[in-house]
């Protein structure tokens, strides 16, 4: 469920009209629900109540320091995978002991940021993490508290661009050599181990492979704690998927989820759980608003030409991701409709957000939106063919601010510099003798 609602046939944010911020911030815009964030984070609470469980939301589901702070309100942690992000979150005023840092590259300097701002841990993702996350604790004269992501070499039956719990994926250490550096780790002077950690893939569908994931986390976790490793706290990764439009099945609720997770840890309930969702607190959380620059008509299809494009939401292009597309103005119950392929501006076919989109008529100048873009959205953005990036809208009730002003041109050609020998054009043939 999200808050953008038509409302006498005009599209709103909670109480703002869409056609009101359009109107003031110009198109394209992401606009985000501050009541639809905080709905969210609240279904977890709800879903795990009563495990002593905190919500580390993933940072780069949608970065946005407004996002951030909305959700640092409600007491919400991070799962971070760089600096850039930790230090996101801590700006948002996250603290280091609510962030856990998460990825397979970790840097020797980005494993020293982490520790010298009190991570509450690091999800380390190999052995010679482990040996440059030891080295880099003595060498700051700390113990680094230590959880391993663990790959389960499970079947997470989403895109494979978003599937992590494979043992062909890059992510994790295999479920065989888990013992091996538990025990590792255990004797090493720099390491606290606290945790394991599995987080599979993202926009998961269906239970299953959780469960088939947790199960083997329990067994791992009772045969560590057999060999005398205590693992008092369990991170449950995040991936829990979304509707992305109306007509399907709806993904699992996180009261189901929540349920299967006490189930499969039943007995475990005296350790702290962790749970990084992204995509479930942000994506319905978000729209992309954009105008229709054009409709054109070539050998028999109809193009809708937007003013939004690949470079502001990618998903598309990049996993043949659907959102549903809406009129601003809403189409009466009757209205006729008709196959659009929906395009942005760009020098690219893969700049196609959706073809033979059956949608109700639409003119130039109309304005539409995209749904469940908060999350992998504006995170995503660039600035390619030189445009800038649609800014950053957040509602809450009657109120909207710019999140993220949209870039000016002189932002953007101010970015870049040009070498000192390709200075003063005029007379370049006069100097290009070099030393
Ligand atoms: C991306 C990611 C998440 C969040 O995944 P969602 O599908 O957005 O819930 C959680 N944990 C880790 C380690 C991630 O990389």
């Amino acid at each position: 469920m999200d808050h953008f609602l038509y409302r006498n046939g005009a599209l709103h944010a909670e109480d703002v009209a869409i056609a009101e911020i359009a109107a003031e911030v110009g198109t394209p815009f992401y606009c985000y629900s501050t009541a639809t964030l905080e709905r969210h984070y609240r279904l977890f609470e709800e879903a795990l109540a009563g495990l002593d469980c905190l919500i580390c939301y993933a940072v780069k589901a949608n970065s946005n320091l407004a996002v951030l702070r909305t959700l640092a309100r409600l007491g919400s942690g991070a799962d971070v995978v760089s600096e850039g992000e930790f230090r996101r979150a801590l700006a948002a005023g996250i603290p280091g002991e609510r962030v856990i840092f998460s990825g397979v590259g970790k840097t020797r300097r980005e494993l020293e940021f982490a520790l010298q701002n009190n991570v509450r841990q690091v999800n380390v993702e190999s052995e010679p993490e482990l040996d440059l996350l030891n080295e880099v604790a003595l060498a700051l004269g700390v113990v680094a508290p230590f959880s391993m992501r663990v790959n389960p070499d499970v079947d997470a039956k989403t895109h494979e661009k978003i599937s992590t719990g494979k043992a062909e994926n890059k992510f994790g250490i295999a479920y065989e050599d888990a013992p091996r550096l538990f025990r590792k780790a255990a004797q090493m002077k720099g390491i606290r181990v606290v945790g394991v950690d599995m987080h599979i893939g993202s926009q998961l569908t269906d239970l299953e492979p959780y469960e088939q994931a947790y199960t083997l986390m329990r067994d791992l976790i009772e045969r560590l704690e057999a060999d005398g490793i205590p693992i008092p706290r369990i991170d449950l990764g995040g991936g829990l998927g979304v509707p992305y439009t109306r007509d399907n099945q709806p993904p699992p609720l996180p009261f189901d989820y929540g349920a299967m997770v006490r189930r499969v840890f039943a007995g475990m309930e005296d350790r702290e759980f962790e749970i990084e969702p992204g995509r479930l607190i942000a994506a319905n959380a978000g729209i992309l608003v954009s105008e229709v620059v054009y409709v054109k008509e070539n050998a028999g299809r109809r193009f809708l030409i937007l003013d939004a494009a690949m470079n502001d939401l990618v998903r598309p292009a990049l996993y043949d991701a659907w959102h549903d597309i809406d009129p601003v103005n809403e189409a009466p119950a009757n209205a006729p409709t008709q196959p659009y392929d929906v395009v942005g501006p760009i020098c690219e076919s893969g700049d196609t957000f959706a073809k033979q989109r059956v949608m109700p008529n639409v003119s130039q100048g109309d304005l539409v939106v995209f749904r469940s873009a908060g999350a992998y959205g504006a995170v995503m953005a660039s600035e390619y063919n030189t445009r800038p990036p649609a800014p950053e809208v957040i509602v809450s009730k009657d109120r909207f601010a710019i999140a993220r002003p949209r870039l000016t041109y002189d932002d953007i050609l101010g970015k870049d510099r040009i070498p000192d020998w390709l200075e003063d054009a005029e007379d370049a043939s006069a100097s290009t003798h070099t030393a």
